[in-house]
């Protein structure tokens, strides 16, 4: 069978799934303390609503959105919140957040289901915006702001992302194999919302169970919907090159997937608008695999938001003794953790404990060209990299830094071990200032 795939660029790094992908989704008994940060997604911080020693009942609000690209926060247990305190998150920001002390004991007030085909389109997205529904594939952009068609624009194709294409990420497989229905149900909703006319599931070839799965249920329940087979390729969860594979289409360069007709959403996003919508559920819990070959017992777990990283390697048995690092997401693109109470937030899709550090030395540039070859956006790494050394933002920016995905194929490519992605991030940073 022909799978489909992008053509530029890639690497094939080892999958380590086989750790954790026959693992069960095992929910985390509430921890006595959750820190809940207001910088859950992409764009403004949300603003606390509450003060030290307010009480809190699960599913409230706790932070209101801070404009269009932001999204609530509600509390993911009852409690009372002892304190208001800065907190980092994963991505290394800074942000306000509510700490809770959690009941013993917690409420479930979602129980009763709602029929969604009665609402409109608008109602709809705007009980997702509401339950402060997010990407949840890592970037976390408000899925609100996604499904919002703008007025002249049409939907060609919905594209569900159920790639997972990081290395030892099994949390999305696990979704589709344990709450199939629901996340197809989920993708429904999304496409009563955008009005697309065609609706595909995206999935890597290396989860042939998951996509028979899906296919069958497909089939029970009469959906218009196609599964699209993939081929194992990294980064192939990318939303450029997953439109690249699924539509043959190429957003130009600082364009949207709207531009070529697209709207692509990740699976657990499908799971999480299903909730919201079916029960009137907030964001305020996830499944996240905790793995790596120095974690005693990998696990696909559902944790609430803001569960300390130190709680979700205790359940897991605790960490061996040669771990060296701790990884917020998957190795290619996730963020070295140097504090384990660094709390969960909504983009939390993987944690990994390794027994060695990735990128533990550098060399000097040997001109191999591996990372250009390897880049699947077309880039010049190497160019970039040396520009941003010696302070020229400006150049690397005029040789598409900006484009750059930080996927860390270059890196992963690269003899010398070159920090490029750090580079990248920096470079970003500093060439945003400067302008
Ligand atoms: S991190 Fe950026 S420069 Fe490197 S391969 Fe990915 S897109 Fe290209
Ligand atoms: S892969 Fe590394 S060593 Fe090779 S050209 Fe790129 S930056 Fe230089």
């Amino acid at each position: 069978m022909k799978l489909a795939t992008f053509r530029r660029g890639g690497v094939h790094p080892d999958d380590r799934k086989e750790l954790s992908k026959d693992k069960k989704i095992e929910s985390l008994p509430f921890p006595e303390e959750l820190v809940v940060s207001m910088s859950e997604h992409l764009g403004a911080p949300a603003t606390p609503t509450k003060k030290k020693g307010d009480a809190v009942t699960r599913g409230e609000v706790i932070g209101t959105a801070n404009g269009y690209i932001s999204a609530p926060v509600h509390s993911p247990a009852d409690g009372v919140v002892t304190d208001i305190r800065k907190v980092r998150v994963q991505s290394g920001a800074v942000s306000d957040a509510v700490v809770i002390k959690c009941n013993p004991e917690q409420s479930n007030p979602w129980t009763e289901k709602h029929d969604w085909r009665k609402e409109s389109p608008e109602a709809l997205l705007s009980i997702v915006k509401d339950m402060g529904i997010v990407g949840m594939g890592g970037a976390a952009f408000p899925t609100s702001v996604k499904l919002t068609v703008p007025m002249g624009k049409e939907v060609d194709t919905l594209i569900v992302n159920g790639v997972e294409c990081e290395p030892y990420l099994t949390a999305d497989y696990r979704l589709m194999l344990e709450k199939t229905s629901e996340v197809l149900e989920g993708a429904m909703i999304a496409a009563a919302i955008v009005r697309p006319k065609r609706i595909v599931i995206g999935i890597e070839a290396n989860k042939p169970d998951a996509a028979t799965l899906m296919e069958n249920t497909i089939r029970e329940k009469n959906y218009q919907v196609e599964v699209v087979l993939l081929k194992t390729k990294y980064p192939q969860g990318d939303e450029k090159q997953l439109i690249k594979a699924v539509m043959n289409a190429e957003v130009p360069s600082g364009k949207l997937p709207l531009d070529v007709g697209a709207v692509v959403c990740n699976l657990g996003s499908c799971y999480a608008i299903y909730e919201a919508v079916v029960y009137r559920k907030p964001l305020i819990e996830r499944v996240i695999t905790v793995s790596g070959e120095s974690i005693n017992n990998p696990k696909n777990i559902l944790a609430p938001i803001g569960t300390k990283f130190s709680s979700l390697i205790d359940f897991c048995g605790g960490e061996k003794d040669d771990a060296v690092s701790t990884v917020a997401g998957g190795p290619m693109m996730g963020f070295a953790i140097y504090d384990e109470d660094t709390p969960m937030v909504k983009g939390s899709g993987g944690l990994l404990v390794l027994p060695k550090l990735i990128d533990d030395f550098s060399a000097p540039c040997v001109l191999c060209g591996k990372c250009v070859q390897h880049c699947p956006m077309g880039l010049q790494p190497n160019k970039m990299f040396r520009n941003i050394k010696y302070g020229n933002y400006q150049a690397a920016m005029d040789l598409g830094l900006m484009d750059c995905k930080e996927c860390g194929c270059c890196a992963y490519t690269c003899p010398s071990h070159l920090p490029l992605v750090q580079g990248f991030k920096l470079g970003k940073k500093m060439g945003r200032k400067k302008k």
